[in-house]
């Protein structure tokens, strides 16, 4: 058998390599790290998670949740990996990001029927089985390549935040707690006065960004928004967003503050945290002096500084079937097909790599169910579910691409319920259904 060519090692070519290997479909990985870096990535292992170290929540009545369970229904690689090298995170699956890359790319070298070849690919190879999961950041050679097959491409923008040192923060004035105390106290608070949030705001507005050619156009992902575009919106739009106090009061005097900045572990031991919300397009000198005014990180060490970068995804409805395939052994998968965050990335690759071996294999492809979320990514891409829309924009799974239920439910915690119960149950009958 012809192997599956893949281009990428990232988060959808790992999981895509996974699924037609298990299924004894020779695989060749192609993956330019460590010999051409992207801009965000930082080694050369597999599945790297750039930004954030958390796979979201785990519960099923939200997005991440149910997406989560129906990945794990599928035997996702990633996700079981995931789980293996968790972190304390509240109800979110957190990682030690280094342990979960190098678990991956061990995983994957320990298949017997899977080829690792370094170096990057500048053209899109005539070779058959094909997929293409080189991501948002693709080379440029290649970015070029895939824009002139799709006719056009269309480029966003997306940031990452900060990472400093656990043992540069001052203890005395940060305190461990989850917001209203629920689940163990993972996060590390930074709480602010008026007066303080005021003076960090003013620094903020007026610090030295990084420039872009063609600025003003920047589209940015809203769930990853730098935090001087949001703080832009109004004084208080930080207070009431990603740093809002509330049910973050002391846990020993109960005082209120103003504002309080959350920080995430970062890995295992807890020796480096992410401050959440604190993507950014500062020059470094300056996110080093507007952070350390926040209260407890006056002396912090940055471990990795925050950035934005350039995101590339092609036009999806003009060119992808509801399974993310091109053409006759020919797929996309990963944020570069305009689903977006982690776990819609291993989804795409899930799906691609399950659909293909699926059809090498002799079955019968069928479309996943609309009812679940993983039919709903495959027509959110082919932008079946969404009509009104003037132009392709990246979404995140969320409910609203789900189908409605058929009786009317007012409590939205149990209507999320039923939608992912019903999605799940969907996606089980599917899987009895479908002959590998
Ligand atoms: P990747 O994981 O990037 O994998 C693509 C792989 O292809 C890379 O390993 C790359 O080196 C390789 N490659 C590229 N070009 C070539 C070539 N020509 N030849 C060979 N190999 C090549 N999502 C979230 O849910 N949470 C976040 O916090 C988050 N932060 C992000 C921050 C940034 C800066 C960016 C750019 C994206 C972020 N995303 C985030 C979005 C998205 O979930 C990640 O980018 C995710 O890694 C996408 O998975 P992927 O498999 O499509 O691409």
């Amino acid at each position: 058998m012809n192997p599956v060519h893949i281009i990428g090692g990232g988060l959808a070519g790992s999981e895509a390599a996974y699924q037609l290997a298990k299924r004894n479909i020779p695989v060749i990985i192609y993956e330019m790290r460590p010999e051409v870096m992207t801009p965000a990535h930082s080694g050369g292992n597999f599945a790297e998670l750039v930004c954030s170290n958390s796979l979201k929540s785990e519960a099923q009545d939200t997005g991440s949740g149910l997406l989560k369970a129906e990945l794990e229904l599928m035997d996702s690689m990633l996700i079981r990996i995931a789980k293996e090298c968790r972190v304390p995170a509240g109800g979110s699956l957190a990682v030690d990001r280094d342990m979960f890359s190098a678990k991956v790319t061990e995983t994957l070298s320990a298949m017997e029927n899977v080829r690792i070849v370094r170096g990057e690919v500048r053209d899109i190879p005539a070779d058959r089985p094909l997929i293409i999961a080189s991501g948002p950041l693709t080379s440029d050679t290649l970015a070029d390549k895939i824009k002139s097959l799709m006719g056009g491409g269309l480029y966003f923008f997306d940031a990452i935040s900060p990472i400093i040192d656990f043992d540069s923060v001052d203890m005395t004035k940060c305190y461990f707690k989850s917001r209203y105390g629920k689940g163990d106290p993972d996060y590390l608070n930074c709480p602010m006065t008026k007066d303080e949030y005021d003076a960090f705001y003013d620094a903020l507005m007026e610090a030295e960004k990084v420039a872009f050619e063609d600025f003003e156009k920047m589209n940015v992902f809203e769930g990853c928004m730098p935090i001087e575009e949001m703080a832009a919106r109004g004084r208080k739009t930080l207070a009431f967003g990603p740093l809002k106090p509330v049910g973050l009061e002391h846990p020993e005097t109960d005082k209120r503050y103003y504002a309080v900045l959350q920080l995430r572990k970062e890995n295992g031991e807890g020796t480096s945290y992410n401050l959440v919300g604190c993507q950014t397009k500062m020059k470094t000198g300056e996110q080093k002096r507007v952070f350390r005014m926040i209260p407890g990180l006056e002396n912090a060490e940055f471990l990795r500084y925050g950035s934005v970068h350039r995101n590339t995804y092609i036009n999806s409805p003009s060119g992808l079937d509801d399974r993310f395939r091109y053409a006759e052994g020919f797929y996309f998968a990963g944020q570069i097909t305009g689903v977006e965050g982690y776990l819609e990335s291993i989804a795409s690759g899930l799906i691609a790599g399950y659909d293909l071996a699926l059809r090498l294999s002799g079955g019968e492809s069928r479309p996943f169910p609309k009812e679940c979320a993983l039919g709903s990514l495959g027509l959110f891409v082919t932008d079946k579910y969404e009509t009104t829309r003037k132009k392709y924009v990246p979404s995140s799974f969320h409910f609203g691409m789900l189908p409605a239920l058929d009786e009317r439910i007012k409590d939205k915690k149990l209507k999320k319920n039923m939608m992912a119960e019903k999605a799940v149950n969907a996606l089980k009958d599917f899987l009895d259904n479908t002959e590998m």
